[in-house]
This record gives C-alpha cells, sequence and structure tokens, in this order.
C-alpha cells in the first residue's frame, strides 16, 4: 500500500528528490512538499541578483510547478512544529499534515536580533535570498535621494559577497563612490586562509569599501551602528550577515538536535530516535562530523536523501552519507571578479568570476524548471 511522504522546504538538499517525484509517486505513494514560496531561490547567485547582474527569475527554482506536475502536491505555508508521535507536521496557518515519511531541508536563518534593531528601519538580513529584492529596491529608493551610508555587519564570506554586490549596485546607480562601511567584528574573513583574506580585504579597499576590524556591533541607534567600544557610526541602512543557525523547527519540536540546533542525524541523514524523520542542508547537524553551512554539502546529500526516502517508503536497503573532501568555493565580488579556493590553490580575478557563473548557471538549468 502507498505512503504519504512530506517535505518540508524546497531547498538544495531535495533538488534531485524534487526532480524524481514521479519515480515515488509511480509506486503509488502520496508526495506533498510543504514552501513559503512557489519558488526556490539560490543562495549561490543571492548577492549578484542584489548587484544586478542576474534577475530574480534566473536564480530561482520553480518548485511549485515542479512537484505539481509530477503529480505531488504543493502546500503553501510554512512548518512550524512536527510532532514524531503522532507522525503530523503542524503548519503556521494552524493546517495539519500527516505523514509516514518526513524530509526536512528547511534551511537556515540569520539572527538579527540586538539592541535597537526593532527601531532601525532599514535592517535586511542576508537570508532568506528572496529578501535580497526587497532589499535591491528600497537601496535604489535611498540612493536616488541622498548620498547613503550602508553598513555591513558581518566579517565572513557573506558580508563579503553582499558588500562587493551592494557596491556594485550603488555604483551601477550612478553613485561613483558609495559609503559602504563592512563592521567584521574581530577579523575579517579570519577564519579563512591568509591569502584568501588579503584579496577579500583589497579587493573591497580598492574600491573605497571600509572594513572595520577589532570590535564588535553592540547595538543599532536610530541611524547609526554603535559599537562595544562605544564608537557611533552613522548608518542609513544595514545589511546583518551575522553568520547562519540552523532552522527553530526542531527545537521547537523537542527532537534530538546538534549543538547549534540543526536536527541530529546519522551517516543515513535520518534521526537515529525517528528513524522516518531525515534532513539535509543547512537544517541538520550531522552527528558523524560538524558541516561547514554551504550549500556545496546540501547539493553533496541530495542522491542519498533520495535514494533513501524512497528505500524508506518501499522497505529496501539504506545508503550511507560520506561528506566528501574539500570543496571548491568561489566569492562573488560584485565587480566581475571573484576569488576561488579549493585545498592549496588560491585565484582570484575574472576567470574566477567567469568559473563560479559558469558553475552556477549549469545547477540552475538543470534544476530550474521555469517556462
Ligand atoms: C549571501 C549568501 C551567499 C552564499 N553563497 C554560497 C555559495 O556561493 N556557495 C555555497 O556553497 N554556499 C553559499 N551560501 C551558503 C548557503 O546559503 C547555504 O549553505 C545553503 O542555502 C543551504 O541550502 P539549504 O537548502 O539547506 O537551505 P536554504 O537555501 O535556506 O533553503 C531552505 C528552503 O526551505 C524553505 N523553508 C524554510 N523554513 C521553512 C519551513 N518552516 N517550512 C517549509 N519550508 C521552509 C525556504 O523557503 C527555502 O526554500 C551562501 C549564503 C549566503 C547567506
Amino acid at each position: 500500500m502507498g505512503k504519504h511522504l512530506v517535505l518540508i522546504g524546497g531547498g538544495h538538499a531535495h533538488m534531485m528528490t524534487l526532480a524524481s517525484l514521479r519515480r515515488f509517486t509511480a509506486k503509488g505513494h502520496e508526495v506533498t512538499v510543504i514552501g513559503p514560496s512557489p519558488y526556490h531561490y539560490y543562495s549561490g547567485m543571492g548577492p549578484g541578483m542584489l548587484a544586478g547582474m542576474y534577475r530574480p527569475e534566473e536564480i530561482r527554482f520553480a518548485t511549485r510547478r515542479v512537484v505539481e506536475g509530477q503529480g505531488a502536491a504543493f502546500v503553501l505555508g510554512k512548518a512550524e512544529r512536527i510532532d514524531p508521535l503522532t507522525k503530523t507536521v503542524h503548519l503556521e496557518n494552524g493546517g495539519t499534515i500527516p505523514y509516514d515519511v518526513l524530509s526536512c531541508n528547511a534551511g537556515s536563518f540569520v539572527p538579527h536580533s540586538m539592541p535597537g534593531a526593532e527601531t532601525f528601519r532599514d535592517l535586511f538580513p542576508v537570508k532568506p535570498i528572496e529578501k535580497l529584492m526587497a532589499a535591491r529596491h528600497r537601496l535604489l529608493e535611498l540612493a536616488a535621494g541622498k548620498a547613503i551610508r550602508l553598513a555591513v555587519i558581518g566579517g565572513g564570506p557573506s558580508a563579503l559577497e553582499i558588500a562587493g554586490g551592494a557596491w556594485r549596485l550603488l555604483h551601477d546607480a550612478g553613485m561613483a563612490a558609495p559609503a559602504i562601511t563592512v563592521f567584521a567584528g574581530k577579523r575579517f574573513m579570519g577564519r579563512l586562509p591568509e591569502p584568501v583574506r588579503i584579496r577579500a580585504y583589497h579587493s573591497l579597499a580598492r574600491r573605497g569599501i571600509e572594513v572595520l576590524e577589532g570590535a564588535y556591533v553592540r547595538e543599532l541607534g536610530k541611524g547609526s551602528v554603535v559599537l562595544d567600544t562605544g564608537a557611533e557610526h552613522p548608518a542609513d541602512f544595514t545589511f546583518m550577515a551575522l553568520g547562519i543557525q540552523p532552522s527553530p523547527l526542531f527545537t521547537d519540536s523537542g527532537l534530538p538536535v546538534g549543538p547549534d540546533g540543526g536536527l541530529l542525524v546519522n551517516e543515513y541523514l535520518h534521526c537515529p530516535k525517528h528513524p522516518e524523520i531525515f534532513g539535509g542542508g543547512d537544517c541538520i547537524h550531522f552527528a558523524p562530523q560538524p558541516l561547514d553551512k554551504v550549500g556545496v554539502y546540501a547539493v553533496r546529500q541530495n542522491p542519498m536523501l533520495c535514494h533513501n526516502l524512497l528505500a524508506t517508503l518501499q522497505g529496501d536497503k539504506l545508503r550511507r552519507f560520506s561528506p566528501g573532501g574539500d570543496y571548491l568555493l568561489i566569492y562573488n565580488l560584485g565587480d566581475g571578479t571573484g576569488i576561488l579556493r579549493k585545498r592549496g590553490l588560491i585565484l582570484s580575478g575574472r576567470p574566477a568570476f567567469w568559473l563560479k557563473d559558469y558553475i552556477d548557471r549549469r545547477f540552475m538549468r538543470r534544476f530550474q524548471a521555469l517556462e
């Protein structure tokens, strides 16, 4: 008899499962996908979309179309809680969806609670990626009337890409020298190898983007950023790029989680206490070894997650996920150049961006499913 598979989120770890839903429905299983938008936006191209290098339609996957086109159901909404005892997903709108097998790819969020944050008008976290569309419109609106000061709070790769993308946006809108400051905390790109750090720093500095190190942002004033040293910097618009945390769905549901609050899964990508609950991407804590919150791992999990979901429904053998070795990362600096890093190899310049653009567009073509 057919069973009910429910997918929470149509993120990067579910791409292959979403593209293969017909295999599930053909075996008599019912499939329901829950997502807050008919589209899923590709984070790797988000800063490029902010910059105006890509149109929003170029960086999104048509999740609803993919799901419904294969005889499965798409429910527009957000999962709020999972009850593993009754095997039910509770939605924010009060609805409930029962499951036999559940897979979670609900991603991560940028914490942006900080004293003063509620009174600061133009504050945008860098996730969800679709919010960058609104940020782009608002930045252009503000910059049309006056010279604005832009703050980027955070000192990692997303702060780098967002600062570079915002510079490109404002530069192309006619602001000769946009006033952008990156409030990088202790050390800008401090977790990356020194040659990457230096290249990133120089790329921003060449364009007049200031990077402040050695202090943390303590609070936001009405139109300012206040550091723990007491120094106050005027800011009209702020991006929060403070690092990401797994969706709160699992702690809110009382499910087993890792130290970061991600759903605790083993090498089969399921929760040992509730083996019918699977997960992938930023929202999991992979028990065998903590994984960086990068899309690369979500993408690598695709084949195993897809196989194991069908195998669980069919009563077949599961496959193990192995995270693999070092991964290629390329940062889009917003000026047509990039920084590439893989093992000891570090390259910067136009070819690095061209390669990122090629890889990202190829990934989009494979799963995008737009008309
Ligand atoms: C600015 C920026 C740039 C980045 N660039 C790169 C890069 O170039 N390369 C790289 O490898 N990594 C990059 N990352 C990291 C990358 O964002 C994540 O690792 C990646 O998005 C993880 O994919 P995911 O599918 O787990 O989560 P997400 O991409 O967050 O997808 C989760 C999906 O679940 C949906 N969802 C969320 N909550 C719920 C809910 N309660 N119910 C139902 N659905 C829900 C969301 O709408 C979304 O569609 C970047 C991150 C940022 C912030």
